[in-house]
């Protein structure tokens, strides 16, 4: 679903307190254990916002192909590049995140929770069918769905490293640590032209995600 506060009208409900910055208007909510695909200019913001608390976001994100539409992708971001260049294990406010090709993508601008991962792979079928639980949605095929119209597939999502944005494993530890509240968020700039795909989480096994997995909202320019 989404709103947009430019084209409201006088009778329609107040604009959600979450688009109260001036510049990052419209605002995308994506539903629990679904996943979705925007495109961002260069020099634009967004902002992941998590609703309810505890909502990990998946994150990726591929450099348009400037000179035809119908070209797929393949300068994407990459979480090894990235903790090449970083000065800690999760990025910080004003740090960047880099592509395959060592090229600048996004800027973390700001950030009220400061906690991310960047080691785990998406949630995929083959983690679920070994816990018995098939046809559980994961984090790979939401991404892989909502990125079928740019030319990827499942297994191109699943060669891809995610940017787990609010979610808490330090040292590689398996535990329920939920670290976001509802209303935090983080805010990036793009630094290319970018298509970025999220996947609202589906792990809700073992308490993760607070045991229950919930709607976040993607905030962007237009
Ligand atoms: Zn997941």
């Amino acid at each position: 679903m989404t709103r947009n506060k430019a084209t409201s009208t006088p009778a329609a409900p107040a604009a959600s307190p979450l688009l109260s910055d001036s510049v990052l208007t419209h605002e995308h909510v994506v539903p629990a254990s679904h996943g979705h695909a925007f495109r961002v200019k260069a020099d634009s913001h967004f902002r992941i916002v998590d609703l309810h608390g505890e909502q990990v976001v998946d994150l990726m994100a591929w450099v348009l192909p400037p000179h035809s539409k119908s070209q797929q992708p393949t300068e994407k971001l990459s979480m090894a590049y990235t903790r090449f260049h970083l000065s800690g294990a999760t990025p910080a406010i004003g740090e960047t995140l880099v592509s395959n090709l060592d090229n600048p993508l996004l800027k973390i601008v700001k950030d009220t929770v400061k906690t991310h991962d960047m080691t785990f792979m998406s949630c995929n079928p083959s983690l679920y069918e070994q816990q018995g639980l098939h046809g559980h949605r994961s984090c790979a095929e939401n991404i892989a769905e909502v990125m079928e119209p740019y030319g990827l597939s499942l297994g191109d999502i699943r060669g891809t490293d995610p940017f787990n944005v609010f979610q808490n494993t330090p040292y590689y530890t398996l535990k329920p640590l939920g670290c976001s509240r509802a209303g935090d968020f983080i805010e990036m700039k793009a630094l290319a032209d970018l298509v970025v795909a999220v996947s609202c989480c589906p792990y809700d096994v073992g308490g993760f995600n607070g045991g229950k997995v919930t709607d976040v909202a993607i905030i962007t320019e237009s």
